[in-house]
């Protein structure tokens, strides 16, 4: 550890354990508060991802792309010229007009609507995306993945009926508990974000009132504990932010379930109603994650980089005893590879087994593969938290960390039939704690 973390009694500092897991890093030509992705971070990324978009799918979501940049006029339709500009990078003009680079997703959303008629038989209708978006923070106050310009936002806009909010919302804080228990993660609080005083929020006290008294109807039925904030609000409109804590006991907002009645009026959007007639329909906005810069900052803080297993970059690494066992350890790795386990082979040439087995103590997996095991087609399996399953097939090793993978489950290792933390000696649960090697 050659740095001091930057908060006295941090303990995972994710500017510096980013760079030492080499997950992102930083360069003052790129620019302030634009950090690029390593290899390992791209992974990490990527799989968090996919999974968001494969549980949007199973979700109802259908995925958009849409530009990062867009017209001013787009952004004075949406009102954030008028209540978001100090957040914003100025216009570039271009050939008579000007663009910006977007502040948010939702205009771009709105449009895409509107791009043709709707029926109410299409309602609720959810658009996904996980764009990019830009916010002109100071560069004083920049650094690693949590004060960035350049934001990827895990974001969706649901088009509903009025009637539709209250279950819409409900099912988008069911998608955020579900990932936070995938992640190992956990929120700190609830918080119900009211608009404060002061030109910020757009006006119309009846809608801020409609709006705050669905979510505050989603709140009270799904039990969970919540506290109302004033001068949080969006300025389009109220919302429920999901808190989480850094090792410093600072709080962020990571996920969102907002409604809107503001841009569906301002983007004059309606369906046709089963009545025949023209209809507004209401904008839920929710982010499952939030960005993923914030994500993948929370998780470096939270796990000191003891990523889940079906996140890790590495999540199993292959330990030949010797030379004689290499091509072994090789056959193994590309077993992994076919059933989408990431696998890396670290042979005796980068020193004894016990200093490999130090290097890997972030893999959740390490194969020691030995002459016995090598003759017998056999794994003795270590687990990051110091559990050692013993020698087994390296078949059936490997159906077992794939089902655990595949489910997005915390757990390193599961005795059939039982619990975590059952069997197998000197278990210590599912954690980063030291083990014996
Ligand atoms: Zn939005």
């Amino acid at each position: 550890m050659q740095d001091q973390p930057a908060v006295p009694g941090h303990r995972h500092d994710h500017r510096r354990l980013g760079r030492e897991l080499g997950i992102f890093g930083t360069d003052p030509l790129i620019g302030a508060g634009l950090p690029y992705w390593l290899p390992d971070g791209a992974v990490v990324r990527h799989t968090l991802e996919e999974y968001i978009r494969t549980a949007e799918r199973r979700g109802g979501y259908r995925h958009v792309y849409s530009p990062v940049l867009g017209k001013r006029e787009l952004y004075e339709i949406s009102g954030h010229w008028s209540h978001y500009s100090d957040d914003m990078f100025p216009p570039v003009d271009l050939g008579g007009e000007q663009v910006v680079l977007r502040p948010s997703l939702c205009p771009h959303h709105a449009v895409i609507f509107r791009s043709r008629g709707r029926s109410y038989r299409e309602l609720p209708l959810r658009i996904a995306e996980l764009g990019g978006m830009f916010r002109s923070e100071l560069s004083g106050v920049l650094g690693g993945l949590t004060r960035v310009r350049s934001i990827q936002l895990n974001d969706a806009h649901i088009f509903c009926t009025l009637d539709q909010v209250t279950e819409e919302a409900r099912a988008a804080l069911e998608l955020i508990r579900a990932a936070y228990e995938a992640l190992g993660i956990r929120a700190a609080r609830y918080r119900l974000s009211l608009p404060g005083e002061g030109g910020k929020y757009v006006a119309d006290p009846g809608m801020w009132r409609r709006a705050a008294a669905l979510l505050t109807d989603v709140l009270e039925r799904s039990g969970l504990p919540y506290e109302a904030v004033e001068g949080e609000a969006a300025f389009y409109g109220p919302k429920i932010d999901v808190q989480v804590t850094d090792g410093a006991g600072r709080e962020s907002t990571l996920s969102t379930v907002q409604i809107d009645f503001h841009q569906p009026e301002r983007f004059d959007l309606y369906y046709t109603g089963a009545d025949g007639g023209r209809h507004r329909p209401v904008m839920v906005h929710r982010s499952i994650i939030g960005s993923v810069e914030r994500a993948v900052a929370h998780l470096i803080e939270q796990h000191g980089g003891a990523f889940p297993p079906w996140l890790a970059p590495t999540q199993l690494v292959v330990l030949p005893v010797s030379d004689a066992e290499v091509p072994h350890a090789a056959a193994l790795a590309q077993r992994c590879a076919e059933r989408g386990l990431r696998a890396e082979v670290e042979g005796p040439e980068r020193g004894s087994l016990g200093a490999r087995v130090r290097q890997a103590s972030l893999v959740p997996y390490q194969a020691v593969i030995g002459a016995r095991e090598a003759a017998a087609g056999q794994v003795s399996l270590r687990l990051r938290d110091g559990r050692r399953p013993g020698p087994q097939p390296a078949e059936a090793a490997l159906s077992r960390i794939a089902a655990l993978v595949g489910a997005h489950r915390t757990v390193l290792w599961e005795d059939e039939g039982d619990g975590e933390g059952n069997g197998n000696g000197n278990g210590n649960g599912n954690g980063n704690g030291g083990g014996g090697v």
